[in-house]
């Protein structure tokens, strides 16, 4: 993309490591002073948005996907979309969920709704828009299966190919999406970190564009609309806390980032405090944060959780997301595999939201933090149930250990089942 067809709201590229500007076009994806770790974060130009968009124009607005946001996201005026209905997720208010922790005021955003199944979709979308933008033919992520899943069906939605590294052990939901959307895939005998070193490769080496997360800055972009949405389906009242399960730490820090765009353009006029969950297993951010250390020299750690989507053992956005916590407020929170699995019957069962170990991480971060006294009982919480309960079945399976009962189709042999369950519930 040359400078000229660069978004006119967009005002530059900053690095979050040196604070060197560049122009959208300049640079590929990182500051080149800095390699894989100097992030971008995208500006605007705040006043050009408030002349196209407003709270008045939206409420007019009958789009139902994140394209309702366009004017404060990062692509031209006539890049097509994928033909999906990306966002706009359900907000619910859950009453049984709140009443049973003693909460006031308790949400659930339901991105188990998104096309493939995750929040990734928001991010995958703006993908394969700013790849079309620079005229590439293919498109390259690594992947613990969502962004994969998510990057494959936009692609299909849009007419793009795809080229997608996961981790061996990656859910076979996850693949099985890959699959069917027509995705070239490799699985990587190592991990989800040794999956995103080879995809920099390649990229590099066959010139793909690449989405991988956090070393492309756009990709916070796409996830900030469920921040523009958890704002404007609560008419424009900030939330107390924000609830997200953490990995790279790339939502977070789009979290952080819609909701300051909205704090800029005076349509909220505070900032909630955004909590990160961590698996045990999978706790670079929480003990980064813990210590006050570096994010950019914290050495890596093997990541391994139940909780797929959330492992990470080098999160790529550490130094957003740190800052998504410390800027807000917020805390990481650290929680077991256990808590992460018990969470999703919970979650299930009181809310009618079906979500991945990730996905409902949150509560079990709630927990936690009504615990340690983070969160008080008054105030609104929102959990962010970032993918689908779909994704991965053995871990359900998992969570709930019950086996039904098999039985012969007569009345007698219910009867014989139901009174040996109420017998069991006795004893
Ligand atoms: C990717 C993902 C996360 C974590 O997002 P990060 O940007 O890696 O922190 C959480 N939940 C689900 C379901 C995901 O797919
Ligand atoms: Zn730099």
């Amino acid at each position: 993309m040359n400078e000229t067809s660069r978004p006119d709201h967009v005002t530059g590229m900053r690095c979050t490591l040196c604070g060197k500007t560049y122009l959208p076009g300049e640079v590929d994806y990182v500051c080149p002073d800095h390699g894989n770790e100097g992030i971008l974060d995208i500006e605007y130009d705040y006043d050009a948005i408030r002349r196209r968009i407003s709270p008045q124009s939206l409420a007019l607005d009958r789009t139902c996907s994140q394209w309702r946001y366009r004017p404060l996201l990062p692509v031209l005026p006539d890049t097509p979309a994928p033909a999906a209905a990306v966002g706009w997720t359900p907000l619910y208010e859950t009453d049984r969920l709140a009443t049973s922790l003693g909460l006031h005021a308790l949400y659930v955003k339901d991105d188990s709704r998104q096309p493939t199944g995750s929040l990734k979709d928001r991010a995958s979308a703006l993908a394969v828009m700013k790849a079309r933008e620079v005229g590439a033919g293919m498109i390259t992520t690594a992947s613990t299966g969502n962004a994969a899943a998510a990057l494959a069906g936009m692609c299909a939605a849009s007419d793009m190919a795809c080229t997608i590294f996961v981790p061996r052990s990656a859910p076979r939901a996850k693949v099985a999406q890959l699959l069917a959307y027509g995705a070239r895939v490799f699985l990587v005998d190592g991990s989800y970190d040794d999956a995103f070193e080879l995809c920099l490769k390649a990229a590099g080496k066959y010139g793909w564009y690449n989405r991988n997360t956090g070393f492309n800055p756009y990709m916070a972009e796409g996830k900030k609309t469920a921040a523009f949405e958890i704002c404007e389906q609560l008419d424009w009242q900030c939330p107390d806390a924000v609830f997200v399960g953490v990995g790279d730490g790339c939502i977070i820090s789009g979290l952080h980032k819609g909701f300051m765009d909205l704090f800029r353009l005076g349509w909220i006029d505070r900032i909630p405090r955004l909590m990160g969950v961590q698996a045990e297993g999978s706790d670079f951010l929480y003990r980064c944060w813990k210590e006050g250390a570096d994010p950019v020299t914290f050495p890596a750690i093997k990541a391994h959780t139940v909780a797929d989507s959330i492992s990470a053992g080098l999160p790529r956005d550490r130094r957003k997301a740190v800052a998504a916590v410390n800027g807000t407020g917020g805390a990481f929170l650290r929680v077991s595999d256990e808590a992460i699995l018990a969470a999703i019957p919970e979650l299930a069962r009181l809310t009618g939201v079906f979500a991945e170990p990730a996905g409902a991480s949150p509560l079990a971060g709630l927990h936690a933090a009504l615990d340690q006294d983070l969160v008080a009982r008054d105030e609104t919480c929102v959990l962010l149930a970032t993918g689908s309960g779909l994704k991965d079945v053995d871990a359900t399976i998992r969570a709930c250990d019950a086996e039904p009962p098999v039985i012969a189709p007569t009345l007698d042999a219910l009867g014989d089942a139901l009174n040996s369950a109420k017998r069991n519930q006795e004893s």
